[in-house]
């Protein structure tokens, strides 16, 4: 039996196109590069989030060092901000 299932390893499915979904670009950079693709929790596990499949996405390192563990409204107004927000 399981002790614990707060820690649920899956593999995080990279975007169709390859994309950030929040600032779009193209997601083909070697980490520390600020286009490499990282795991990012929508709910930060500092924050109660979880590693499950509905909490994580693949996201930019960049996207990812200015969101950390704050929520996705404080990205998208960042992006906003600085005019890198993804056209959709
Ligand atoms: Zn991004």
């Amino acid at each position: 039996m399981i002790e614990s299932a707060s820690y649920i390893p899956h593999t995080v499915p990279m975007p169709d196109d390859g994309l950030c979904p929040y600032c779009g670009v193209a997601m083909d950079g070697t980490y520390p590069a600020v286009n490499a693709p990282v795991i990012d929790h929508t709910i930060p596990l500092s924050k109660g989030g979880r590693h499950t499949p509905d909490n994580t996405l693949m996201i930019c390192n960049r996207c990812n060092c200015i969101k950390r563990d704050r929520p996705v409204s404080y990205l998208l107004e960042k992006l906003h901000q600085s005019g890198a927000l993804a056209k959709t």
